[in-house]
């Protein structure tokens, strides 16, 4: 799960990595209320999963009341790289004197912690990154032993940090360590971390994915997920318990197992179509979950097509073709569907469905020539 800013700062707080003063405010008038009782000046930043806020406008400092509401103003339904701003944090604005930027993520290939820090943060560290890499310190830690301030006061100078800042940044860092650890996260970021004129180091920035598999570690994080404004299709599919990931294509997709919904939605693209979803329906692909998959496909918008790819292994395909059509009449469907069934009682499943075929509702030998027709009635756009 990845947090929004204010709950990556309320993460942060947690664990004792100092954060401004702010609220979340979803109206302007809020947002102005917000600003009058933390006091001026303020930063008003918009609330979006995405980098780049600053550069794109989502981010200002305000310092009067005036100021607080043309800026809400115009930051609140802001669209950042698609993503439509509902809801602003408004924190006490800070003096800065430099912008460091400070991460710890999993290296899966080093089979290690990986901390990278910067004199260079703020918001080209992108450039930074391609320009100069040499000015991103990196430190493996191994999970075992943890963090060791030896270690972290060098990788401090490899990375350039002021004098000044320096036991500032050591201590973050070690807060920063035990909260992504203690924290069950998979990524803790700061950028920018600053250093304030009076010599204060501070997280301006949090982003923060935390690790799904440790929920069950973490009642506190029930909080978050309640407020994550995420893909409508993939908040209906969770509630519903199936396996679905929200894509931007065409083509909705239904397949049993992830394997076999991972290669439907290769052969979707190799064909000249796009997937709309990744959705394994497990094996059970009865009515329920058929009807509850066609539900969730169905609220999107952008699906022209939906293709049905099963392989009876332990599920028997006459079955499954029995649930499509109850689960049909049940949803309520629009769109065409393109169904291939293979494996155990194949035939049987093909003769249930016969009676059925029409040209919203096709059938298909094999997973390529599904894929084909799917791909060439979404492109199409016929509805
Ligand atoms: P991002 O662009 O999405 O990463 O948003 P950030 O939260 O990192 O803010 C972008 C930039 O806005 C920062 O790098 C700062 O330069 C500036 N900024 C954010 N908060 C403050 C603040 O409290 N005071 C000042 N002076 N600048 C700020
Ligand atoms: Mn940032």
């Amino acid at each position: 799960m990845d947090l929004f800013e204010y709950q990556g700062k309320q993460y942060f707080a947690r664990y004792g990595i100092p954060v401004s003063d702010g609220d979340v405010a979803d109206t302007v008038e809020d947002a102005v209320a917000v600003a009058n009782r933390i006091g001026y000046p303020v930063v008003i930043k918009a609330q979006v999963q995405v980098g780049g806020r600053g550069k794109a406008g989502g981010v200002k400092l305000a310092a009067n009341e005036d100021e607080a509401r043309t800026h809400a103003t115009s930051i609140l339904g802001l669209d950042i790289k698609g993503h439509i701003v509902h809801r602003l944090w408004v924190e006490h604005a800070s003096d800065i004197k430099r912008e460091y930027y400070a991460s710890f993520t999993l290296d899966r290939a080093e089979k290690a912690h990986l901390c990278m820090l910067s004199a260079k943060g703020g918001v080209d560290i992108e450039q930074v990154v391609e320009e100069d890499p040499a000015a991103i310190a990196r430190l493996y830690v191994n999970p075992i032993d943890g963090v060791d301030r030896q270690e972290l006061e060098r990788l401090v100078d490899e990375a350039g940090i002021d004098a000044e800042a320096k036991t500032g940044v050591v201590e973050m860092l070690e807060k920063l360590y035990r909260c992504y650890i203690d924290g069950d996260a998979d990524l803790v970021e700061i950028n920018p971390l600053i250093l304030t004129p009076d010599g204060r180091v501070h997280a301006l920035d949090a982003k923060v994915t935390l690790d799904d598999d440790a929920a069950f570690r973490h009642p506190e994080w029930s909080d978050f997920a309640y407020d994550q404004d995420g893909d409508a299709r993939e908040t209906l599919a969770r509630s519903k318990g199936l396996n679905y990931v929200g894509l931007d294509g065409s083509v909705g997709i239904i397949a049993n197992g992830a394997g076999l919904a991972m290669s439907t939605l290769d052969v979707v693209n190799q064909v000249g179509g796009s997937a709309a979803n990744f959705l394994d329906c497990g094996g059970g692909a009865n009515a329920d979950v058929m009807a509850d998959a066609l539900e969730v496909i169905n609220s999107d918008p952008r699906v022209r097509v939906i293709l049905i790819n099963i392989f009876g292994g332990i599920v028997r395909c006459d079955d499954v073709a029995n649930g499509v059509l109850l689960a049909i009449e049940r949803v309520g469907l629009s769109t065409p569907i393109v169904i291939r069934l293979d494996g155990t009682n194949a035939p049987l499943a093909r003769e249930i469905l016969t009676p059925h075929l029409s040209d919203r509702m096709i059938l298909e030998p094999t997973m390529i020539s599904a894929a084909k027709r799917a791909a060439e009635i979404a492109n199409k756009g016929s509805k």
